[in-house]
């Protein structure tokens, strides 16, 4: 089976945000996910580099765009690097297989009669590079997200006849599973059902765009060539960009996750543009939340924005991970605040995960020759190897439905158990006495193959920090798939365990 997710193509006006860099986390940890279930992955992510903001931007900074481009098209790609986002393709808007593949895509297109002539008039915010909705009442006309003036426009566009598929996209926002979370799913349903409208997929006096072939004077809107963004991404060890073979690539995408912004485009004009060109449509758009910084939006002119690389820097990657995936419920509006995130690596990581790995290898070390202890009469049904399946089989059916938070939750229950049971069993005092030494082998054991566990199900949330919990336990070998990986009582007695050292740092305030 094949699995294929992107993130959004990111517009490269500005470095990367805090936004971005959870997105891509979220991705990356359902991409991490899937390879470990044995499925071939392609994750998609890449830049969106047209348009009049990005002229505008390079404009001001005194350099061409092609420039601009560049140089923030690298920033997202070292600092995707530097987060060891596992991306197998980076799409970048400007390249020459990128616009082979936009004018393939035009083509059948006008070909299936979709592309007409027309006048555009409107109010446009040129931060969303859309048209917007406004009161003709209001003195001042405002984007409610950018705070900006809208710019009066009348144009002669071409247009993409999307009114052709009113009935096609209905259906479409209604079935079952297409648009996620359901919250989200009404207002694309209520959006549709007032009535498709054609929208203009070109721009005139704009230079920053791919050309309309034939229609001098004509460049592609924004949106159209990026969204096609995600086919390009989808050629991946592939250097022929022929639309015809798009089925035999990875394709459709299973999921698109995007912040609910952008749910319109994706939900919406990318299908209705797909069909007309005969292509796959992607099985599933998920739209996330904002995040917040202490209960205030972020901003620029707030002076609130968050770096994503200080904190990266600052606290490291699995505890910022660790905090977005867990502490926020996916689909849901977040907030970042600092105290919280503190305690909650604190607590989580360091006490509940980190104390127990390191606990427990050092009672082993102490009182079984510094390794796993050697069992006899193993009693293979205990409390803590039920725990373990039940949780495994859980947390998988929550990280098929993203939910990250529950997932995250039952890690930390399955840490607590084991916590709960050492406290019970209390083998400091059990080895007191030589009768009960098997039973504190046993114990013990039982608390190890748990912190196997554990440092598996983290790998996709938390990859580092499971790595060092399995190397703590000396099990070097790289995690590709966890199939057989997974099954209680793989851990092996007698194997060495080396001198613990903290698996998590506590966050000092
Ligand atoms: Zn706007």
């Amino acid at each position: 089976m094949s699995f294929t997710i992107t993130t959004p193509l990111y517009y490269v006006n500005d470095k990367p945000h805090l936004g971005s860099t959870y997105t891509t986390i979220a991705c990356d940890a359902i991409a991490r996910f899937y390879r470990l279930e044995g499925e071939k992955v392609v994750f998609i992510t890449g830049v969106d580099e047209h348009g009049l903001k990005i002229q505008r931007t390079a404009e001001s900074k005194g350099i061409k765009p092609n420039e601009h481009c560049d140089k923030i098209s690298n920033i997202y790609k070292e600092l995707w690097n530097k987060w060891d986002i596992t991306f197998d393709s980076f799409v970048r808007t400007t390249s020459q297989s990128h616009e082979d593949i936009v004018y393939q895509f035009f083509k059948r297109v006008q070909n299936s009669g979709d592309i007409k002539v027309g006048r555009q008039t409107g109010w446009y915010c040129v931060g969303c590079e859309e048209f917007k909705d406004v009161n003709n009442e209001d003195k001042d006309k405002y984007c409610p997200i950018h705070l900006k003036q809208l710019e009066w426009r009348d144009e002669e566009n071409l247009f993409f006849c999307l009114s052709n598929y009113q009935k096609q996209i209905e259906k479409l926002v209604n079935s079952e599973d297409f648009i996620q979370p359901q919250s989200r799913k009404n207002e694309i349903i209520k959006f549709v059902s007032s009535g498709l409208k054609d929208f203009s997929i070109s721009r005139v006096n704009l230079k920053w765009g791919l050309p309309v072939p034939h229609y001098p004077g004509h460049t592609f809107y924004v949106w159209f060539d990026a969204l096609l963004g995600y086919i390009t991404g989808a050629y991946t060890n592939s250097d022929d960009y022929n639309l015809d073979n798009i089925n035999s690539m990875l394709w459709p995408a299973n999921v698109h996750i995007i912040g609910k912004d952008i749910l319109r485009f994706h939900a919406v004009y990318w299908p209705a543009m797909l069909m007309s060109a005969n292509i796959k449509i992607p099985l599933k758009v998920f739209g996330h939340g904002f995040l917040k910084r202490e209960g205030q939006k972020m901003g620029k002119s707030l002076g609130n924005v968050l770096d994503p690389e200080d904190l990266l820097n600052k606290y490291g990657k699995d505890s910022v991970r660790w905090f977005l995936l867990k502490d926020i419920d996916f689909g849901q509006d977040g907030d970042f605040q600092k105290q919280r995130f503190i305690d909650i690596v604190n607590n989580d990581l360091c006490n509940t995960i980190g104390n127990l790995v390191n606990r427990t290898i050092s009672m082993s070390r102490k009182w079984f020759d510094c390794k796993v202890p050697e069992l006899i009469n193993y009693n293979n049904k205990n409390h803590l190897k039920e725990c373990s399946n039940k949780v495994i089989s859980e947390y998988k059916k929550l990280m098929y439905n993203y939910n990250f938070k529950e997932a995250s939750e039952t890690i930390l229950y399955l840490a607590t158990e084991a916590n709960i049971f050492l406290n019970e069993q209390a083998p400091w005092t059990k080895i007191k006495n030589i009768k009960t030494k098997e039973e504190v082998a046993e114990d013990i054991y039982n608390v190890l193959e748990t912190c196997r566990i554990i440092g598996y199900l983290l790998n996709p949330i938390t990859p580092e920090l499971s790595l060092r919990i399995l190397n703590q336990l000396s099990i070097n070998h790289n995690i590709l798939n966890w199939k057989s990986s997974l099954e209680w009582g793989l851990l092996n007695p007698g194997n060495d365990l080396p001198e613990p050292i903290p698996v998590m740092n506590r966050i000092e305030n």
